[in-house]
């Protein structure tokens, strides 16, 4: 399959990793958005957030584990944001299921609702 994070996930890609287990791997974001932008996707390839099924969504929990553990290292005690673009409307321009933890600033709010 033709899928860039895929590709992140076996090292065919270079990518700057910031977290793996079995399940999850988690890496900055080429184009960082704000001091902190990082990526966590399933290292099984989930199309987006529409993609959610009972049977592939124990790795969702997990994600968010992993989220709270590293922006707890990270020193991001002041906040983060947690977003996952899905679909074209939502300008999701890989289509394996990722989370953009992005923080280090004070976030506005306009453009995560979009203009
Ligand atoms: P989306 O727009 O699908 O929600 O987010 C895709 C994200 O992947 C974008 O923020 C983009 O900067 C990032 N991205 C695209 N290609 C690469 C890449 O090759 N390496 C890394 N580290 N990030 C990428
Ligand atoms: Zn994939």
């Amino acid at each position: 399959m033709d899928c860039l994070f895929c590709k992140i996930i076996k090292g065919e890609i270079p990518s700057n990793k910031v977290y793996e287990d079995d399940m999850v791997y988690a890496f900055h974001d080429i184009s960082p958005i704000a001091p902190v932008h990082f990526l966590v996707i399933p290292k099984e390839h989930i199309s987006g957030a529409a993609a959610v099924t009972p049977e592939n969504s124990a790795v969702i929990a997990h994600i968010f584990e992993v989220i709270a553990k590293v922006t707890a290292e990270m020193g991001l005690e002041g906040g983060y944001r947690v977003i996952t673009n899905n679909g074209d409307d939502a300008g999701q321009t890989v289509k394996h299921l990722h989370f953009h933890v992005i923080g280090g600033k004070q976030l506005g709010w306009s453009s995560a609702q979009g203009d």
